[in-house]
């Protein structure tokens, strides 16, 4: 069923049900199953980044609102955990079958509040999809173990039961994958979930929560805040919040794993990454050139898996002037506008810390090879664009190299041998992604046993897992122990619980009591 849109609103794709009609359309909480207002005196403008224009207003919600939505979280969970385990099933199989039926409408709110591509923001949606659609999955995920007579007559067998409240907290990235890395798997598995979107981008998770409620979803098994600062806190803090799902910065995820661990909470933090794409003189050069192009361009960067760094190995380094060819002719425009490859940064911040960045790469002695800061995109004059950005001669010491830089641009290192390169991906600190182009297995091999990065790809740029595996980024850019999706995303949103259960035939009753310990 795709939903009614508001004809008053400024941009109509805003579902009417989302948003009051006011020209700056306010977002909705979602609260025990009804889109409710805020009282909050504290709001947040949304910006479209390809025109900056101000597009709707999200609330910093008040603690009685973030204390309501608790409560309602916490009233569903007894019903819902014990709702049977198909039942969940049949409203998360109803519930993909929405989400196809809209991908577009979510895409273009997507486009509209992130900036990205039309295609690129299907993408996304689709990406989170398959999350959905593999939680479907749930009565084979959450079977348990047995182990039948361990003794005479005794039987052992485990559970694995929801948590409670459990909550979210999203990046402006991703906005409709990385909520669907969260909520459904921990819906599926019984628990309730309180949601916080990330403020830059809350429309697709609206929506979102919008055909969870039409799949059949009960009042207050989801329930959606927003804010900043003081929704994380509050989430970090509140004793009713057994476990948190964070996605984002460094700087986010390191404070909130340590704020809600020490609140007893069980935390998976998914945070920043610098990806290295070695490239390997033997590799089909047609392929890893606009592998590498797409990678390190596409989405403008914003991707915690955008392949930011490359290393030529040998040879290789004779490709660079190529790889700038192919960098120039990717066209950057507002993500709605037919044949546009990449979109604005989220926001003029953003964009002057990317220029910033790319500044300390020329004070430092690197060479800028192609240069995206002063680019004008014609009828967006003032969106947060920058344009495809090489820079090469770039050292380990240096600031482009050591920050994550989170735009278009690609700074490029050189090295002789391949344990040269496997050297640098491992001292970096991060290890989310990283990618080996090369036409030889044994080279592929050592370099995917050897390098220390959670998620390796073949001659794959962006080795994303598929969800009937987890997102397995380490080092620097996790903290937790159970990743996202996946079995660990089920470990996650779980708690065991084990049974000894003994039935003795009468005759074999206990004489007299058991004092030692049961050997
Ligand atoms: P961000 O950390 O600024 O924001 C993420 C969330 O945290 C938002 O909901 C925000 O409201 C909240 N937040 C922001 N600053 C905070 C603070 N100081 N204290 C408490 N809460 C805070 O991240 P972002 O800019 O929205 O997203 C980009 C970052 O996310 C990049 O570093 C990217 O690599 C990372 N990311 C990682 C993955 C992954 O799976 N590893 C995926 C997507 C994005």
């Amino acid at each position: 069923r795709i939903l009614q849109v508001s004809s008053k609103v400024s941009f109509t794709w805003y579902p009417a049900s989302c948003f009051s009609s006011s020209s700056a359309p306010t977002v909705k909480l979602f609260i025990d199953g009804k889109f409710v207002e805020s009282k909050s005196d504290k709001w947040i403008d949304i910006h479209n980044p390809a025109t900056n224009e101000v597009i709707g207003r999200v609330p910093q919600a008040t603690k009685a609102e973030m204390d309501a939505a608790v409560a309602s979280c916490k009233r569903a969970f007894t019903a819902w955990a014990d709702t049977s385990v198909l039942s969940r099933q049949q409203v998360l199989l109803r519930y993909q079958q929405l989400i196809k039926e809209n991908l577009k409408e979510i895409a273009r709110l997507i486009t509209l509040e992130q900036g990205k591509t039309l295609a690129d923001a299907e993408g996304d949606v689709f990406r989170g999809l398959q999350v959905v659609e593999h939680a479907c999955s749930v009565t084979s995920l959450l079977l348990g173990e047995t182990m039948p007579s361990i003794t005479k007559d005794m039987d052992l067998y485990s559970y694995r039961l929801p948590l409670g409240v459990c909550a979210g907290i999203a990046p402006f990235n991703f906005p409709a994958m990385i909520p669907l890395w969260m909520f459904p798997m921990a819906m599926v598995c019984g628990n309730t979930f309180l949601m916080k979107p990330s403020e830059r981008v809350p429309g697709a998770t609206m929506l979102l929560a919008k055909l969870l409620q039409d799949s059949g979803a009960p009042d207050g098994t989801l329930n959606i805040i927003h804010g900043q600062h003081e929704a994380v806190n509050f989430i970090c803090d509140h004793p009713d919040i057994r476990a948190i799902s964070f996605v984002g910065s460094n700087q986010a995820g390191e404070y909130i794993f340590e704020r809600g661990s020490r609140h007893g909470k069980r935390v998976q933090a998914n945070m920043g990454a610098k990806n290295h794409g070695v490239v390997m003189p033997d590799a089909n050069k047609e392929n890893t050139l606009n592998q590498l192009v797409g990678a390190a361009f596409g989405a403008a960067g914003q991707r915690c898996m955008a392949l930011s760094t490359a290393i030529l190995v040998g040879e290789a380094k004779k490709w660079l002037p190529e790889l700038v060819e192919r960098a120039k002719n990717l066209r950057v425009n507002a993500g709605d506008q037919p044949g546009a490859d990449l979109g604005p940064l989220i926001t003029p911040k953003a964009k002057e810390r990317v220029c910033n960045l790319i500044d300390s790469g020329t004070k430092e002695g690197a060479s800028i090879l192609l240069d995206g800061r002063k680019i004008k995109v014609k009828g967006y004059e003032n969106g947060n664009f920058v344009g495809p950005t090489i820079i090469s001669n770039v050292k380990p010491n240096m600031t482009c190299y050591k920050e994550e830089i989170f735009g278009p641009v690609l700074v490029v290192l050189e090295a002789d041998t391949l344990d040269e390169a496997i050297k640098i991906v491992n001292d970096n600190p991060y290890g989310n992604g990283t990618a080996i182009f090369t036409t030889n297995g044994a080279t592929a091999r050592k370099y995917s046993h050897l390098v220390d990065v959670g998620q390796v790809g073949v001659n794959v740029p962006i080795p994303v897992p598929l969800p009937m595996f987890s997102f397995t980024g380490s080092r620097s850019s996790f903290r937790g122990d159970t990743n996202f999706y996946g079995k660990q995303g089920i470990y996650f949103y779980t708690q065991l619980k084990t049974i000894t259960s003994q039935w003795k035939e009468e005759d074999a009753t206990l004489s007299s009591p058991a004092v030692v310990m049961p050997t």
